[in-house]
């Protein structure tokens, strides 16, 4: 038996949670000579739509992609503004710039980190013609309240709830009665098919639109035409791109979104525990519910005490050294050299929020003891810097 000490155990950031099932509906789907999009796909959005209740759902390559789509059905396009959050990952600004338009960066509310009705507001110009809300790391953001502020003007509202599969709003599934509604299902998130996306939609003539999108704008997917037996020439009917899903993805996605309930309550049940360690911090904010809905929690973000903000990389050195991975907050698109030079307003909120919070390790499998050692960690962190 060796005596040399143990190192303690690494405890990553996340790590997506997929077994056996995941590894043979992989296989099946390889076996069955279909690997690209196909019938396994039309099933994984069959399941999503049913899931969350929502009218239509269309599958694609990335949350990237479904939001590029959205915006193009929406119809936005060059010398039109689309107000997004620039807290939130870059893909929601550059969306806008995708199609031609100009993101306007908006602020968000310290409590939930989404942006709000009056945040909106204070962005829209004569010149908005969209507005993409983000739901913050899987916190629903008050659409509806939101919308009531934009559609009056004939803004349209889409919503990247790249993060929220199975976060609620008003005691149903975010994104069961949007407009459009894009997710993600890159690793990172609360479901996974490796990469993948889903555009959901309550409106069937969108929807066909998407479908047609996102296949080069052809008349007959690959698997009508397969179907058909006989003779079948597509058309390619509008300039469109190639931003589908593969069968292979899809039968991932299929048994993951099986999971999806019991990820969430494990999730609920974890962040519950960081919770009652962590609330009686003098000063910390913790993401908690909204009155009109309920997180997934896809990420656990803390922001620290104004008074120990500017040593938010101290500590995540601190408990990097301790075998603990942390993430700096969300990130701020308007801090990247990306955007530098893009005019905005002033965003004190957005910037408090990305410089003086971490993201701290959650996920299914994240032992009890193990997350234990985190709050312990985290506390003497900010201890021994207060
Ligand atoms: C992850 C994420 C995206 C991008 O998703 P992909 O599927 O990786 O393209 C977009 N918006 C938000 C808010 C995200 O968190």
């Amino acid at each position: 038996m060796s005596t040399a000490p143990v190192a303690p155990t690494q405890i990553p950031i996340m790590r997506p949670y997929l077994g056996v099932e995941e590894e043979r509906a992989a296989a099946e789907a390889v076996a069955s000579g279909w690997i690209a999009q196909g019938p396994r796909v039309a099933e994984f959005e069959a399941a999503f739509a049913a899931r969350l209740g929502a009218a239509h759902a269309v599958a694609v390559s990335s949350c990237t992609t479904a939001l590029h789509l959205a915006l193009v059905v929406a119809g936005i396009g060059p010398d039109d503004e689309v107000v997004v959050p620039s807290l939130s990952f870059i893909a929601t600004a550059n969306a806008a710039r995708y199609v031609g338009a100009r993101p306007v960066f908006a602020e968000v509310d310290l409590a939930t980190a989404c942006l709000t009705p009056a945040t909106v507001e204070a962005a829209l110009t004569p010149a908005t013609r969209a507005v993409i809300v983000v739901d913050q790391a899987g916190m629903p953001a008050d659409v509806d309240a939101i919308r009531a502020v934009c559609e009056p003007r004939g803004v349209v509202v889409v919503e990247d709830a790249a993060c929220a599969a199975g976060s609620t709003y008003h005691g149903r599934p975010v994104g069961a009665d949007a407009l459009l509604a894009a997710f993600s299902f890159h690793p990172r998130k609360i479901l996974t098919t490796g990469e993948g996306g889903m555009v959901v939609t309550s409106d069937a003539s969108l929807a066909e639109r998407l479908v047609l999108l996102r296949q080069h704008g052809m008349s007959v997917s690959a698997a009508d035409r397969h179907a058909a037996g006989g003779a079948v020439i597509e058309q390619y009917l509008e300039v469109g791109f190639n931003y589908r899903m593969t069968d292979i993805q899809a039968a991932v996605g299929l048994v993951q979104l099986g999971r999806l309930d019991e990820v969430i309550a494990r999730r609920r049940h974890l962040a519950g525990r960081y919770a009652a360690g962590l609330s009686d911090v003098a000063g910390i904010l913790l993401p908690a519910d909204p009155p009109w809905g309920t997180t997934n929690h896809q990420s656990y973000w803390v922001t620290l005490p104004e008074q120990v903000a500017d040593r938010r990389n101290d500590v995540m050195q601190v408990l990097a050294e301790q075998g603990i991975s942390t993430r700096r907050g969300i990130m701020a698109s308007h801090l990247e050299p990306a955007y530098e030079g893009h005019p905005h307003a002033a965003l004190p909120v957005t910037e408090r929020l990305t410089n003086g919070s971490l993201i701290l390790p959650l996920y299914h499998e994240l032992s009890e003891a193990d997350q234990d050692r985190v709050i312990d960690a985290f506390r003497n962190a900010l201890e021994d810097l207060s």
